[in-house]
């Protein structure tokens, strides 16, 4: 199973083999939201709290 390494705390925390870019796991050590930006080897970005993701697409 890969692992990547969370940037909070630098734990190993285990991605699943299916995981696809862009989806988001809990770090087990620190409990902290992780996204994942890179895959081979895999990359771990922290999922900032509060980001408004919406997509809206009524403006244009
Ligand atoms: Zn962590």
């Amino acid at each position: 199973m890969p692992t990547g390494t969370c940037p909070e705390c630098e734990a190993e925390v285990h991605v699943d083999t299916d995981t696809d870019k862009g989806e988001t796991v809990d770090c087990e050590e620190c409990g902290v939201q992780l996204e994942v930006v890179g895959l081979d080897p895999v990359e771990l970005d922290l999922v900032e709290e509060g980001l408004d993701d919406d997509e809206d697409e009524d403006e244009f």
